[in-house]
């Protein structure tokens, strides 16, 4: 297998932003060197976060998954698209009620952190947040497309992702939901999650206020997808490094024109070259 960029550098990376599906486990199996690596990370008193723009679950779904594969975290090693969603509308419509379509535990966690919120139609709502919504029924759909015809309101996406992974394949993500209400209603969603430049700039600033010599430079955006991990490692101004454990193949990789620092076969890699 071809690889690219030059490993030893791997070792000046101090701030480690892991995609979790395709990246370190790949559905409820763990990959053979993940623990060892973040244990290495933080041995060398290095940082990680995960990064992870599925919208469909709270942080504390991760946190009781991370630990039933065998890995120690809490809800503070995450950077979620909910969390910039969220970060997003109290910063731009601080006061606006907004329908949530998607999972309990997302409208949940919008709500705790301050947004308004509703799951009801109403002629009060001046605002639709769509997550991935994996309790999508067809009133959501109809309620959604009667909100966006019928009002000139914003319309906020958690994650653009077409496609999440599944045992056998892939079942439809946020990107494709609103790809249908798209078709239906002629309105298109402002997206959050990556390959937005946020996530990475929260990440920073958290672990800099902790370690002082973190920076762009020296962190490192590690995942499968280039058009939502590799895209915003770059927007951000971080370094990249694209893994072929999860959806890209090494032909895509090769192809594409986006400048990826990395491409190596797997995160096994980064453990080599960092120990
Ligand atoms: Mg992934």
């Amino acid at each position: 297998m071809r690889e690219k960029g030059n490993s030893a550098e791997l070792r000046d990376v101090r701030l480690f932003l892991f995609d979790l599906d395709g990246t370190l486990y790949l559905g409820e199996q763990l990959y053979p060197y993940t623990k060892a690596l973040l244990e290495e990370i933080k041995r060398q008193g290095k940082h990680y976060l995960f990064m992870t723009n599925n919208s469909s679950r709270g942080v504390d779904a991760y946190v009781e998954k991370m630990k039933r594969l065998g890995i120690k975290a809490t809800a503070d090693d995450f950077i979620t698209s909910v969390m910039a969603t969220s970060a997003y509308i109290l910063k731009t419509y601080p006061e606006k009620l907004f329908y949530v379509a998607g999972t309990e535990s997302f409208k949940q966690e919008l709500r705790a952190s301050g947004v308004r919120v509703t799951d009801l139609y109403s002629g009060d709502v001046e605002g639709v947040i769509q997550g991935f919504d994996t309790e999508l029924t067809f009133q959501k759909l109809d309620d959604v497309s009667k909100l966006l015809t019928l009002k000139e309101i914003p319309f906020i996406a958690a994650n653009p992702d077409f496609v999440c992974p599944t045992e056998y394949g892939f079942v439809p993500d946020c990107g494709s939901i609103c790809g249908m209400l798209e078709k239906a209603t002629g309105k298109k969603p402002y997206y959050i999650g990556k390959p937005r430049p946020e996530m990475v700039y929260f990440a920073v600033e958290r672990i800099r206020a902790k370690d002082s010599k973190v920076s762009l430079q020296n962190t490192l955006v590690v995942g499968d997808r280039m058009y939502t991990d590799i895209a915003c490692g770059i927007s951000a101004g971080a370094k990249t490094c694209l893994v072929l454990s999860g959806e890209t193949t090494e032909e895509q990789a090769y192809a594409s024109d986006y400048k990826i620092d990395y491409i190596l076969k797997d995160c096994e890699r980064i453990l080599e070259a960092i120990r």
